[in-house]
């Protein structure tokens, strides 16, 4: 994939995969194209050149709430929510790509919700979330880490077959970032695929089997946590990132 904003190249011919099941980490310092990435995969911006493809199909030409309903859903870095909705209805937003799908092609793989269906759908991902006791609070009245994961019970509610996810872990306390890595976890066994975008390297260690790293809008490596903190390209872009995989993952130190 690349992308140009104006005069900046955010994504220069950046190329990564992810299988069902796997988690892929997605690291760079801030400005590397991350989030750009994420964007242009959920078809919000368009890219200049490349491909993109998903479950063997060509995705570029579909508009996003046809990805969405494809199988492909995200969180956002900086949390996006209807602060005046309560958590149930900013759950079941998370559907409304699939209200109206019909059985063809893309999308025959969902079928019309029901009400209650959706329902069904909302307060199991909100139990599974371990939001189920909130769900009738305005979003608004709640602290940080649960707006949070009522931003991933949005993302999960329609089962994706990708997730993207974009510095979910940031912010949270101890014990949300554990439910956080159970929860990746489950998903990946489920068949999910996952990209996770996190700074915090412990984590990517612990979840994610590969990790690619991209540079001021470069691809700069694709290996294991481990091999990625040897690295001398990826040790130069972001400074002491070896030093935070090391610090935290226990089996990548011996
Ligand atoms: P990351 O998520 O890795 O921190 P981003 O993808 O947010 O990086 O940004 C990559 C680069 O693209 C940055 O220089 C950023 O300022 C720029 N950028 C991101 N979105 C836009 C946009 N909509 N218009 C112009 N420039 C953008
Ligand atoms: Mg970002």
């Amino acid at each position: 994939m690349s992308k140009r904003f104006g005069g900046l190249q955010a994504l220069s011919e950046v190329s990564l995969s992810v299988s069902s099941g796997e988690v892929l980490g997605l690291i760079g310092p801030n400005g590397a194209g991350k989030s750009t990435l994420v964007s242009c995969i959920t078809g919000v911006l368009r890219i200049d050149g490349g491909t993109i493809r998903f479950k063997d199909c060509d995705i570029q030409r579909l508009m996003p709430h046809r990805r969405a309903r494809a199988g492909i859903a995200r969180t956002f870095q900086k949390v996006r929510l209807a602060d005046q909705l309560t958590v149930y209805e900013n759950v079941a937003a998370g559907l409304a790509s699939h209200w109206f799908a019909r059985a063809s092609g893309w999308t025959s793989v969902f079928r019309p919700l029901s009400s209650a269906s959706i329902a069904q759908a909302v307060n199991r991902t909100l139990e599974r979330v371990g939001l189920g006791d909130v769900a009738g609070r305005i979003v608004k009245s709640l602290p940080f880490g649960q707006r949070h994961f009522v931003e991933i019970a949005r993302a999960i509610v329609s089962e994706p077959n990708l997730l993207l996810l974009d510095e979910p872990a940031t912010g949270l306390t101890e014990r949300e970032r554990e439910r956080l890595a159970t929860l990746v976890k489950d998903l990946a066994e489920q068949g999910c695929a996952q990209i996770l975008i996190e700074h915090d390297l412990e984590l990517v260690g612990r979840l994610c089997n590969h990790v690619t790293v991209i540079n001021q809008g470069h691809h700069i490596f694709t290996g294991t946590p481990q091999a990625a903190q040897s690295d001398p390209e990826v040790v130069r872009a972001y400074l002491g990132m070896n030093q935070l995989i090391s610090g935290g993952a226990d089996d990548a130190c011996g």
